[in-house]
């Protein structure tokens, strides 16, 4: 099985990439091939998307024209509809299939295909199976999730309704009916599965049985993942989720051959299984969440994806806990959050939920945003990203420590805060840096994948495999670079403390302790050094809150020490007892062909609580001394920037993303703040290639540039929201 996939997986990528290549420009829309390339030619094509969610008041109050409207006004090239699950919305024969209160016999969702066909649009049907009807519940107790002492639950927000089983005769027997008869009726192009893995732990029957048979042990009630309960779980509940995506997929196959199965937020091992298109739910910003965040998403779905198309599935409304689902968003904020995505490879996937409009405000930018998005369509089809920097998602690390939370499938989002706030932190500095770089996926460090990256970041990923250390040595000694921080390879891939560090070797220390919480310690920048350029006129400055005691190998100079703590209270104690040590705080080696930056603290994570400038040279300085090589865009101007590097058949593309806003770091956008510069751009343009023209597809303006050697620079006068140099090549 795991063969099978991975080669067909390798089939698809060259049919993506050949397809690509192959391509018209235009936005041409095309269904389906057929044989190996089934499925891909149309999701490739599907630049713009647009989702409504139906609610079961829709069928007698809605307008169906509207959205037929809405679709053409944004060039919409496919929809994602909902059919069916929890409720559906067309006159489904299967019993226990709940129609929607007042649906009657009216098929909604045929109506909206049809549309949508006469548009040359391709189909998506949604499914949502996390909750059942109390008529099912009556037919199929066995059907219901269970708390922990084996009651049924009912649904926590619809009292007339109880949530479903995972691993039950729900997901596999009732939902493939469902399936079928949707796939049967409408041959959808592809299906979208919403809350497809259960909602949490479920302790049934079916569940405690399956379990036992496939452990020899009772389901776990304990969350601490190396809890050997837990443990096994975390495991088993991937496999079952592996075998339900299987036999669904399986089912809408078996109606349609290029039909497919695409699961909220991907599928969780990439190895495995290979979707056309993959739509991430990342709605809004909500709490303290940086406008970069979209894009990041967009790179951790990508660093999987490859070259598949992967959607943004944005809210027109405010994506908040308080879940105000039929609200509006401001224009400036929506726009914001999706040039975000855009400017990082997602494709717009716009969510609306109701099929009524009785606040039509969001119309206008969301129509904005995708006729930008229109009008530039040759220069969004990005073929590679020219990124020589990636920073490596640990998919693991939060599952098995720092108190992670166990998986749940489908989430590429690590769970445990430590682990997220040094990506963010490490994240944060790179965009402030403007260094274009990537996400790497830590399921995939082969040389296939990373090889094309001189330097690869490892913020505090601590859990790593024997094999993955060899993939990252191999990488290094080959000519590769790595910066790491605070744990990283501390841990084996399922969190098991190892007695040194797996990466020991390119360290060049060997691990003593850990300590957390550290106050009022300091660090010494050392001079002259790559990495403490620009922090010549700083006798000391702040240490992380985590150091680890570390034993040097040699007795190399290094270009930080350490000040240890020392009290902060009274006030007549605080002075240090040393003035400077000898205790490298950071290890810059040459390995191999290679160069590797070790910090024995977690400077990232700091960073992201202090957002000290002090760090921000420091963790850039350490990406820029472990390249040794110019970064192939940079840019000199005022302000936040966001950037991406991109080339597509017939041209370059350099993203600038403006993120200079008092609402960067906490939204809502209340306006955007045009920057003006002047800003020059330089890139570094791949061999072979000739620059023809350059122009500003946001102003719409003709740029001022010249070309030296592989140096293309370039002039931009000033950057509105989300501004795109683009080089056409001849
Ligand atoms: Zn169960």
């Amino acid at each position: 099985m795991h063969e099978e996939g991975a080669s067909r997986r390798e089939a698809l990528q060259l049919g993506a990439g050949g397809l690509m290549a192959a391509m018209a420009l235009d936005s041409t829309r095309a269904f389906a091939l057929t044989g190996d390339m089934a499925g891909l030619e149309w999701s490739n094509n599907a630049m713009r998307w647009v989702q409504v969610a139906f609610t079961e008041d829709d069928p007698p109050n809605y307008d169906p024209q509207f959205w037929f409207d809405l679709f053409r006004k944004t060039h919409a090239d496919a929809v994602c509809l909902s059919a069916g699950g929890c409720i559906c919305f067309y006159p489904s024969k299967l019993p226990l299939q709940k129609r929607a209160k007042y649906l009657g016999d009216h098929d909604m969702f045929g109506e909206m295909v049809k549309g949508a066909r006469e548009q040359k649009m391709s189909v998506i049907a949604r499914v949502d199976p996390h909750a059942m009807s109390n008529e099912a519940f009556a037919a199929h107790p066995e059907w219901a999730a269970c708390t922990v002492d084996g009651k049924p639950r009912r649904h926590w927000a619809a009292k007339d309704m109880w949530v479903t089983c995972q691993n039950g005769g729900f997901m596999f027997d009732f939902m493939p009916q469902v399936l079928k008869e949707i796939a049967d009726t409408y041959q959808p192009e592809g299906f979208f599965g919403n809350r497809w893995a259960g909602s949490g732990m479920c302790y049934c029957n079916t569940c405690r049985m399956l379990f036992r048979t496939a452990t020899g042990m009772d389901l776990p009630t304990s969350d601490d993942p190396q809890d050997p309960q837990r443990h096994a779980y975390i495991a088993w509940n991937a496999e079952m989720r592996w075998r339900q995506f299987k036999l669904w997929d399986d089912t809408v196959k078996a109606s349609k051959a290029d039909c497919f199965f695409s699961p909220n937020g991907g599928m969780n091992d990439p190895n495995k299984v290979t979707i056309p298109i993959v739509a991430v739910d990342r709605q809004g910003r909500h709490g303290t969440t940086p406008v970069w965040m979209m894009g990041k998403f967009a790179k951790i779905t990508r660093a999987y994806m490859h070259n598949l198309p992967v959607a943004g599935i944005f809210n027109v409304g405010v994506e908040d806990d308080n879940r105000w689902k039929d609200s509006v968003q401001r224009g400036p904020e929506l726009a914001a959050w999706m040039h975000g995505g855009i400017a990082q490879g997602f494709r717009p996937w716009v969510c609306k939920f109701n099929a009524r409009v009785f606040d039509p405000r969001w119309v206008a930018p969301v129509t904005d945003i995708y006729e930008w998005h229109f009008r530039n369509d040759r220069y969004m089809r990005n073929t590679e990203n020219l990124a020589r920097v990636a920073m490596i998602n640990s998919t693991q690390t939060g599952i098995y420590t720092a108190g992670g939370a166990p998986l749940t499938a489908g989430d590429n989002i690590p769970t445990a805060q430590r682990v997220t706030d040094s990506q963010n932190g490490y994240y944060q500095a790179l965009v402030e840096a403007r260094i274009p770089f990537e996400m790497a996926d830590d399921r995939q460090l082969e040389g296939r994948y990373i090889d094309r990256y001189r330097v690869l970041v490892l913020p505090d990923i601590a859990a790593l495999s024997d094999s993955q250390c060899a993939l990252i040595r191999d990488y290094v000694q080959k000519g590769g670079r790595i910066v790491a921080t605070g744990e990283t390879s501390l841990y084996d891939e399922t969190g098991k403390k190892r007695r040194n560090f797996g990466l020991v070797d390119l360290f060049g220390c060997d691990y003593v302790k850990t300590e957390n919480g550290i106050k009022n310690s300091y660090l010494t920048p050392r001079h002259p050094h790559d990495l403490t350029k620009g922090l010549e006129d700083a006798p000391r400055i702040i240490a992380a809150t985590q150091q680890i005691t570390v034993k040097p190998h040699a007795d190399t100079r290094q270009p930080l020490t350490l000040v240890p703590a020392y009290p902060d209270l009274p006030m007549e104690r605080v002075y240090p007892d040393v003035l400077e040590t000898d205790i490298p705080m950071v290890f810059c080696n040459e390995v191999g062909k290679g160069r590797v930056v070790y910090f024995p603290m977690d400077l990232d994570r700091t960073f992201w609580e202090v957002l000290a400038e002090d760090h921000l040279v420091l963790l850039k300085n350490a990406v820029l001394w472990a390249a040794a090589e110019p970064q192939p865009m940079t840019v000199t101007g005022p302000g936040l920037i966001d950037v991406a590097y991109w080339r597509q058949k017939n041209s370059l593309t350099a993203h600038l993303v403006n993120m200079t806003n008092p609402m960067m770091m906490k939204g809502p956008y209340r306006q955007v703040m045009p920057l003006d510069g002047p800003f020059t751009v330089t890139l570094t343009v791949p061999h072979g290639v000739d620059t023809k023209k350059v122009t500003l597809l946001d102003s719409g303006k003709a740029a001022r540039w010249h070309r030296k050697g592989q140096t293309l620079t370039i002039e931009v006068p000033s950057i509105r929201l989300h501004e795109v140099v683009a080089v056409d090549l001849s």
